[in-house]
């Protein structure tokens, strides 16, 4: 069945771990369709979790400050740390580069704290990679005809980088089947619900239980 086979490619474990690793999340999706706007929403509603900031290349826009959305590093400073081997995964974009730090995620998810990345598809294979038991979320528009309209109401982009954009955003969506899930953001309510959902159910794997948890369960009363 191919249900099967998908499931006996995620990593198993039948032993609790000592400790609890934090959850790698990755969120991927063409660029508009509106993973910022659910990152937003849905963060405050996640309990701990750490967001990681991407380093780019691309100029900075109206209203983004610099280690906030981005880390904006000039070309040489960004190809100083791909040849350090100081990303998690990096990929160019449209003409940019962009890149995940890698010592941040690392750093949480060893400290047992779950890490939101939203990054472009390249960026997600190679930490799927990486980090095998990384959860792929993969956020489609409604249509791409939709996608275009919202490209172009955020008036970012000029046509020719909108029409880049679109064509990337075509080769991403062919892919969806390499992820572990797909939300449609139609209604931002909605997708913002079907990611916490996701997250929760993430949470609550077996396979993330510690060997405390564990003794918990088993703990007896004294009589
Ligand atoms: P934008 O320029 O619209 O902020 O982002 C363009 C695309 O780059 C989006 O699809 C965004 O998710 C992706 N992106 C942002 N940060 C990273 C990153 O660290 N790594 C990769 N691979 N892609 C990223």
């Amino acid at each position: 069945m191919d249900g099967e086979e998908t499931r006996s490619e995620k990593p198993r474990r039948d032993v609790p771990r000592r400790d609890r690793r934090g959850l790698a999340l990755v969120m991927a999706g063409a660029s508009g369709v509106g993973k910022g706007t659910i990152r937003e929403e849905a963060v405050p509603r996640m309990g701990d979790v750490a967001f990681s900031v991407s380093a780019t290349t691309r100029p900075r826009r109206p209203g983004e400050t610099d280690g906030l959305q981005y880390r904006f590093l000039s070309e040489a400073a960004f190809r100083e740390t791909i040849a350090a081997g100081g990303f998690l995964e990096w990929a160019e974009y449209v003409g940019d580069l962009y890149g995940t730090p890698r010592a941040p995620v690392d750093a949480a998810l060893a400290a047992g704290r779950d890490v939101l990345l939203e990054i472009d598809l390249a960026g997600a294979r190679q930490v799927a990679a990486a980090l095998p038991e990384a959860v792929l979320v993969f956020v489609a528009p409604p249509s791409l005809a939709e996608l275009e309209r919202r490209l172009r109401g955020r008036g970012t982009d000029d046509a020719a980088k909108i029409a880049k954009r679109l064509a990337r955003a075509r080769e991403e969506i062919r892919a969806t089947g390499e992820f572990d899930y797909v939300i449609v953001n139609d209604r931002l309510d909605d997708a913002v619900e079907d990611f916490l959902a996701i997250v929760r159910a993430e949470r609550l794997r077996a396979s993330r239980l510690t060997e405390a948890d564990v003794a918990a369960f088993l703990r007896e009363g004294d009589a």
